[in-house]
């Protein structure tokens, strides 16, 4: 029953938008299929409770770092809101709070839980090698936010151990990662699987869309193929069309060659 309360709830919530935290998904499709607006192929009942699960120790974590006396700062004071940076008119990363240090500077605060596997993991080889997806991640906001570094903090769900790390700001890494944003805002991808039966499709988000051919509910400049994103945070159309779409057919990634 539990379950089937899950399966109710909807998420309709689009992010329509290329997000830090998804920017290291090692399939370009998948980002695209995202931030074009395609259906999401439902989370399972489990997988949600695991994201429900997360989000509560990051409050319990930010609650353990007051009460260490760390000054931590969740909301932009400008806003009220959690802190967010953009660039390029369509990528946009929401951090989990900035750390003021004794002499008033600013580092980039990410917290994230892990069962313990995955913690060990992370503690001998560095999040770098053990969880990239979560290095681009920061990588990504710091280079948004003009940071120089980022303290990472893994707690560990089986153990409640702590794990910290901190990750100085590459440009070389945040190049990288606007080279792979800039393909994804003109369409320009491949997907990272040759056909639909490749482990890395197993529990995509965006299954459905890629391989079943399952379309947006609206037929918008951005689901297709004839438009790209402009740095202006706009979409333009090779065929000259502006609000609505006349000669609409559905984005699709390159297949792998
Ligand atoms: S199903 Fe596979 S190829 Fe398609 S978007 Fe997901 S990971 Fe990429």
């Amino acid at each position: 029953m539990i379950d089937e309360a899950y399966e109710r709830d909807s998420d309709d919530q689009e992010r329509l938008y290329i997000g830090a935290s998804g920017i290291g998904n090692a399939c370009p499709a998948a980002i695209s299929f995202g931030f074009r607006g395609f259906p999401e192929t439902p989370p399972k009942p489990r997988t949600k409770r695991i994201f429900r699960d997360g989000r509560r120790i990051e409050w319990d974590v930010i609650k353990d770092l007051k009460k260490a006396k760390v000054n931590v700062l969740e909301v932009d004071p400008l806003t009220g809101k959690q802190w967010e940076h953009r660039t390029c008119g369509h990528i946009i990363g929401h951090a989990d709070g900035l750390i003021e240090g004794a002499k008033g500077s600013l580092s980039l605060l990410e917290i994230k839980s892990m069962n313990d596997a995955r913690w060990k993991k992370c503690i001998k080889e560095g999040v770098k090698f053990s969880d990239r997806h979560y290095y681009d991640q920061v990588q990504l906001m710091m280079g948004m936010a003009s940071l120089e570094d980022c303290h990472f903090l893994f707690y560990n769900k089986n153990t409640s151990d702590y794990g910290h790390e901190v990750i100085p700001f590459s440009e070389f890494d945040y190049a990288a990662l606007l080279v792979k944003a800039e393909a994804i805002m003109r369409g320009d991808v491949q997907r990272i699987a040759e056909t639909e039966d490749d482990w890395r499709c197993r529990g995509c988000f965006r299954f459905d869309a890629c391989w079943c051919d399952e379309l947006p509910k609206r037929k918008t400049m951005r689901s297709c193929a004839n438009s790209v994103a402009e740095h202006d945070g706009s979409w333009s159309c090779a065929n000259g069309c502006t609000n609505e779409c006349k000669d609409w057919e559905p984005w699709r990634p390159k297949n792998r060659s």
